[in-house]
């Protein structure tokens, strides 16, 4: 992709130039035709146009990416990585902390308490992983930086009231990143509820529920009073089957920021879901432009673990800084390498800013003439 331009990617999409131009608008990038796309860039937006580009640039020949890459033998089931969202008020805090509590807690006495922002429940032995962190923002922000973490959007909707524009809002973010949409109708405990209604107003916006001959799954449920909530699971799990989601155990990890922070008494903390590989203590990551090794890690119970393999949110300590959300992570056998590439990263992101803050000093430029 090195020299790859604007004009260039948008002939590989086969896609009109002033299609792909006003994405990159809407993205609140200046560029022009003739700008060069670094390899972010041009995924992100290849991704907006539905196409999965496999882009080669300087950092990915010298880590050996391709080391352990899968055969399609090695390649095994993954748990679906699931984030809920919805409008304020509906009772995605409520439907998560339920679900970590009927499905987590029953076995430890005492309960549990929220280590990181995302765990995992388990339904007859298969696990589910719930993203606690990305909100409608943080899922824009992460899908702007070319991530992709979440196999299925679970919409909550609450009953008593219906379509508000934040589900409008999380419909659209779902299907711009197409991802498959569970509708949960919440609060149905209340007297006042009316599912039909949200049926209706979902049709309305495009969603038409499989009991009306529709292909949206949407499951009743009252979050407060814990009813239906296996059910929503095992719709999670019968919709995510479709997919085919897959992982390779046996090579190394890579996976996405979720959280990063820096701990008083710990250091850098970050979250990271591990989405392919197994990671291990004593590994040495490149995240972003950072480098380390893997000091300790930490599940979502709060209890330290030697290894983590795909579709598993982690905890990881012993970074030499503090990672963005969004930032790609990848265990690396060569530390040199992984500095190296940490370095080029460094100065890329320099020339990049560097490079937008002439575009703005030009157009400010333009608008005194
Ligand atoms: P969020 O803003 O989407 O995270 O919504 P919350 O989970 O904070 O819930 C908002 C309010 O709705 C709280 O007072 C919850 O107790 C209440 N709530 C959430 N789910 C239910 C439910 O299933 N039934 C009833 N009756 N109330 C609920
Ligand atoms: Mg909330």
């Amino acid at each position: 992709a090195e020299g790859m331009t604007v004009k260039d990617l948008a002939d590989k999409l086969e896609a009109k130039v002033k299609d792909v131009m006003r994405v990159i608008l809407e993205q609140g990038m200046r560029m022009t035709i003739n700008s060069t796309l670094d390899a972010d860039t041009a995924t992100m937006l290849a991704r907006q146009f539905g196409a999965e580009v496999e882009v080669r640039s300087f950092e990915e020949e010298i880590v050996e990416f391709e080391e352990g890459v899968s055969r399609p033998e090695d390649r095994e089931t993954r748990a679906p990585v699931v984030t809920v969202m919805g409008h304020v008020d509906h009772g995605k805090t409520t439907l998560l902390d339920s679900l970590r509590t009927t499905r987590v807690a029953e076995r430890e006495a005492g309960g549990i308490t929220q280590h990181i922002g995302a765990y995992a429940v388990e339904l007859n032995d298969r696990k589910i992983v719930f993203l606690d962190t990305p909100g409608h923002a943080a899922f824009t922000t992460m899908r702007a930086r070319g991530a992709k973490v979440t196999d299925v959007v679970v919409l909550v909707v609450a009953a008593d009231d219906g379509v508000m524009p934040q589900t409008r809002e999380a419909i659209d973010h779902a299907k711009a990143a197409k991802v498959p949409i569970i509708v949960a109708i919440n609060k149905i405990d209340k007297p006042d509820s009316n599912p039909e209604r949200v049926m209706r107003e979902l049709s309305e916006i495009g969603l038409l529920a499989e009991s009306w001959g529709g292909d949206t799954v949407m499951v009743p449920v009252s979050a407060k009073a814990k009813q239906n909530l296996d059910q929503l699971l095992e719709m999670i799990l019968l919709v995510t089957e479709i997919g085919d989601l897959k992982a390779n155990a046996a090579r190394n990890a890579s996976g996405t920021v979720l959280e990063g922070k820096l701990d008083r008494g710990r250091g850098p903390v970050a979250t990271v879901l591990v989405q392919d590989g197994t990671l291990h203590v004593g590994d040495t990551v490149l995240v972003g432009t950072i480098v380390g090794k893997v000091r300790a890690l930490q599940d979502d119970r709060g209890r330290s673990v030697r290894e983590v393999g795909p579709s598993t949110p982690v905890e990881v300590l012993g970074l030499g800084g503090v990672p963005t959300p969004g930032d790609t992570f990848q265990a690396v056998e060569d530390v040199a390498k992984a500095r190296q590439i940490a370095m080029f990263r460094e100065e890329q992101a320099k020339a990049k800013s560097l490079g937008a803050r002439g575009g703005r000093m030009t157009l400010e430029t333009l608008q005194k003439h």
